[in-house]
């Protein structure tokens, strides 16, 4: 205790703090409720959420990382869960209300040890136990990825639950389609890279169906100027970061001109110059101009002129995926254009999509760049079409290089509880109890399907065990007819990439949360913000945590 009668003042006036179990409880608290709120649109069955954001725009959607990027979270320990979805997200592409529910048990678990007085570098350790072992049984439960057709059950699985209709067979046969035309073997191994090499372009209108694959490139753009033709054979493509236009001084210039003449003399010498560029595109023989930049009306007129097809304004990114495609060199200085810069694709032409015109790359030199243009009737049906192909691509990239696969529908699930109950006495000591604690955790998955689907949880789990027991290890949880089935035969099938990462950063959340036990929080800074944001704060147990900044050297979210 400190001796003396004067308080020392360490913190700041006004810093809240929590410490110890307090701080815990509230931290396990937040986790908990984020986790139920996406619990309930897990699996085949689950329900929708419709977010509305501050502005009135809504999206309704079942997808975990979706949901969470939406609701704008306003404490510490809620955002660390957010950021269980997006990793799970970017790095597998599906499995994020997985993940998150599984934090949200292990927490949930977590406190009831903490209850008994079993320290929290304990349960952790055990945590972490039970994870490794897990991952290194996973492989054991799986089935190889040979052939076309799992890779669509692939995709179908990681699609049911979107609001896509019937379409999922369609969307799954071209998600197929589509990664394996951009793999690559690397080694003997496969690699897919979807991000960089499928490029998803959308457009309202027509039906799901009529989404479809393109080879090659698709911009939402136009040509610039209706006189450009609308379809070049043997297109030599220039890419241009620069703008076709007289460039503007940084600093106002002032011209003095005495004579009226001298002003013609002045425009003609910058048209002279704009014309200059366009010459110079057509020297080196490039018939599409690509640019980053503006292209003014009179390089318009000379490029339409010289049967040049153009377009303008388009994206950074995109820029760098054309270059990809077509083997052509960004240039951002005019001079320096030279045929060798130039890239190639067979044909660039101009479609009229829906309401819109866009342009199609096609044929490129680049063979392994594809394009998937998806159509739909609404605006929320292309955007739900985006997410389940971002979802199908994903999985099937992943199931592509790792050539395996596990039972979904909760199956791996339970067979991971059984094996992880067989090993822990072998930890033994308070270990075992969180290792026993992880196992019970893993169970929330195939629960929370049957729950979603209405059916009656406690004798589902138990039959569910019991085949289990008989060495079925593919035996889950069939949604569909409320009864246990073979998960392979029903073809509910999920890599085993999106298993492994989720329990990786299931665990990982857990802990990290676990090992907070003080909490130190400036005055105001977040605190306003939660106020206004009304998903986030209506989604805080308590409320008062909402400007919490975290403790232990973390840098303030
Ligand atoms: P996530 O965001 O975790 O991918 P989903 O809502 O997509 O959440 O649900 C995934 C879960 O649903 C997985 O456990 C998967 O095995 C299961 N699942 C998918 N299709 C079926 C099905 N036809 N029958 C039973 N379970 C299924
Ligand atoms: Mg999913």
């Amino acid at each position: 205790m400190m001796g003396g009668q004067v308080p020392i003042l360490v913190l700041k006036e006004g810093t809240e703090r929590e410490t110890g179990k307090t701080a815990q409880k509230k931290n396990i608290e937040v986790a908990k409720t984020i986790a139920d709120a996406v619990r309930t649109t897990l699996g085949p069955k689950g329900m929708d959420k419709m977010l509305v954001d501050s502005i009135g725009d809504i999206v309704i959607t079942n997808d975990g990382a979706t949901i969470l990027k939406e609701i704008d979270a306003a404490h510490p320990t809620a955002k660390m869960m957010v950021e269980v979805a997006k990793s799970q997200d970017t790095e597998v592409g599906d499995g994020t209300t997985t993940a998150v529910v599984l934090a949200g048990e292990l927490l949930k678990s977590a406190e009831e040890l903490l209850d008994q007085n079993v320290h929290p570098t304990v349960i952790t350790n055990g945590y972490h136990l039970a994870a490794e072992k897990a991952l290194e049984l996973l492989p054991e439960l799986g089935i190889k990825v040979d052939g076309d057709e799992i890779l669509k059950e692939i995709a179908i699985t990681a699609m049911t639950g979107k609001n896509v209709g019937d379409a999922k067979e369609y969307l799954a046969d071209l998600a197929v389609k589509a990664v394996k035309a951009v793999a690559e073997e690397i080694n003997g191994k496969s690699s897919v890279d979807v991000d960089n090499n499928v490029k998803v372009e959308k457009k309202q209108g027509g039906g799901i169906t009529d989404t479809e694959l393109i080879d090659g490139i698709v911009l939402d753009k136009e040509k610039v100027h209706p006189r450009m033709p609308k379809r070049i054979e043997n297109a030599k493509i220039a890419l241009i970061n620069t703008g076709f236009e007289v460039k503007k001084t940084e600093i106002s210039a002032k011209i003095q001109i005495s004579d009226p003449s001298q002003i013609q003399a002045f425009l003609d010498q910058e048209s002279e110059e704009i014309k200059k560029m366009v010459e110079k595109v057509r020297e080196v023989g490039a018939n599409v101009v690509l640019c980053q930049k503006a292209i003014d009306d009179l390089a318009q007129h000379y490029m339409a002129k010289y049967g040049i097809y153009a377009v303008r304004r388009i994206k950074k990114s995109d820029m760098e995926k054309l270059a990809k495609a077509t083997g052509a060199k960004i240039v951002t200085n005019l001079d320096d254009l030279s045929p060798e810069d130039l890239g190639y694709a067979k044909i660039v032409e101009e479609r009229k999509i829906g309401e819109d015109n866009m342009t199609f790359i096609m044929g490129c030199k680049n063979p392994k760049s594809v394009s998937i243009l998806i159509r739909g009737g609404t605006e929320h049906v292309v955007d739900e079409v985006e997410r389940a192909l971002h979802d199908a691509l994903k999985v099937v990239s992943v199931a592509m290089e790792d050539g395996i696969a596990v039972p979904g529908g909760g199956a791996t699930e339970i067979e991971l509880a059984m094996k992880l109950r067989e090993y822990a006495p072998s930890v033994g000591g308070r270990e075992q109890l969180a290792i026993e604690k992880f196992a019970d955790s893993l169970e929330i998955i195939p629960r929370t399907l049957a729950e979603n689907a209405g059916m009656d949880a406690i004798d589902i789990m138990m039959k569910l065990k019991a085949e289990h027991q008989k060495s079925n290890r593919h035996a889950g949880v069939n949604v569909f007819d409320g009864k246990i089935a073979n998960m392979i035969e029903k073809k509910v099938i999920e890599p085993l990439r999106v298993k492994k990462q989720a329990i990786e950063s299931a665990t990982e959340a857990a802990t990290m949360i676990l090992r907070i036990d003080d909490v130190i929080a400036a005055k105001g800074g977040e605190k306003e913000k939660a106020q206004g944001a009304p998903a986030g704060a209506g989604m805080m147990p308590g409320g008062g945590m909402g400007g919490m900044g975290m403790g232990g050297g973390m840098p303030p979210y």
